[in-house]
């Protein structure tokens, strides 16, 4: 025969809504685990408890079981019963963000029962050096990582301190009634858990230092000190949590000739005198690898030849920068008798004199419309 509900709570068949609560909290925690460890009997108590208040704190169910008792919720008559089969923790815990007005649960972080923490390992952070040309291709780095992992063989068992809850409760009597305040469980931290067996090179959270080698994949147009994430490879949680992330720092190497600006690249171009003149063609660097660029007779020094999409791909996916290519005339510190003579013979030439036209802007004017 089981037994009354109302007897279980320890109220009568007149109790209010608020006082079916009440008495229910009363019970719960007088006979949760937390407070009685290795007591099967105050479980059991604390079980029929939340299964009493489960019926009776719903109207509909409350008058089935007022008018027909037990026999409503048995033998599939009554639909939304037990079944004889009772409630499991995990429908208790569950019910509590409801009875201990979010004291338990609600917060962030805490599973759908409202019951455990969900325990994640700890990040993991390290340095990717690029050269310029993975920057603006992309690249897959294979990066050896020392992270902690779950040591084989280590085996848990159900927090004693918190009884699995992960929380510990405490009720205080202050001036303003009872307080109810949880916390993360300190034993096992929050997880539930806490270790039965581990191997001996374990730590203490059967955790083992082993190295790894973790696929990178860096889109091209990352910049220096950008961070990307890799979810879960980080150091395992013990337990069943979950890894935390390993967090991947985007290191910029110099390159050598091309200068980066955001997305545009720059290079430095010098021209000797008898090129700047006569026109050539000249072999340049780009992330992409060499190119022939033309140059045409009498350029100015100053003059910017832009490369279009030659640059760095944007990281959002939209579009390349352009390669600007700066033309630097060059001109010999020394020269020899023979040279000398050639460049005094040219030093009346009108032909010489600079006459610049619109197009011949200066470098400034130049900056100015590039930005425009
Ligand atoms: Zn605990």
């Amino acid at each position: 025969m089981k037994e009354d509900y109302y007897e279980i709570l320890g109220i009568t068949k007149g109790a209010s809504g608020a006082e079916i609560k009440k008495a229910y909290r009363k019970m719960a925690l007088k006979y949760h685990p937390d407070k009685n460890p290795d007591d099967n009997g105050a479980e059991e108590k604390f079980k029929k408890a939340a299964e009493a208040y489960e019926i009776l704190s719903d109207a509909d169910k409350k008058a089935r079981y007022d008018q027909f008792g037990h026999q409503a919720f048995e033998g599939g008559g009554g639909g939304g019963g037990f079944g004889g089969g009772g409630m499991n923790m995990d429908d208790i815990f569950s019910q509590f963000g409801d009875i201990f007005g979010g004291g338990f649960g609600g917060g962030g972080g805490f599973g759908g029962g409202g019951r455990q923490r969900v325990v994640k390992g700890s990040n993991l952070r390290i340095r990717v050096t690029l050269t310029l040309e993975e920057v603006a291709n992309g690249v897959e780095k294979k990066i050896k990582v020392k992270r902690k992992v779950q040591a084989p063989g280590t085996t848990y068992k159900t927090c004693s301190t918190c009884g699995g809850a992960g929380q510990v409760t405490r009720v205080t009597n202050t001036i303003l009634g009872r307080m109810q305040t949880s916390a993360a469980c300190p034993t096992c931290g929050g997880a539930g858990q806490s270790i039965d067996k581990k191997p001996s090179d374990a730590d203490d959270q059967g955790l083992k230092v082993a190295e790894e080698t973790v696929t990178v994949k860096i889109p091209a147009g990352v910049v220096d000190g950008m961070q990307l994430k890799v979810t879960g490879r980080g150091n395992d949680a013990p337990g069943n949590g979950i890894s935390g992330d390993l967090l991947v720092a985007i290191q910029e190497e110099d390159h050598p000739t091309l200068k980066r600006e955001g997305d545009n690249l720059h290079y430095d171009m010098y021209v000797s005198l008898p090129d700047a003149v006569l026109g050539n063609s000249k072999e340049i660097d780009t992330v992409t690898g060499k190119v022939r660029i033309k140059i045409e007779p009498g350029v100015q020094s100053g003059k910017i030849l832009r490369l279009r999409g030659k640059g760095i791909p944007s990281i959002n996916g939209y579009g390349k920068g352009d390669l600007l290519v700066h033309v630097n005339v060059w001109t010999p510190k020394t020269l020899n008798k023979k040279q000398k003579a050639f460049f005094e013979s040219m030093k009346e030439d009108e032909h010489f004199e600079p006459k610049p036209e619109s197009s011949d802007k200066s470098f400034f004017e130049k900056v100015k419309d590039m930005f425009s």
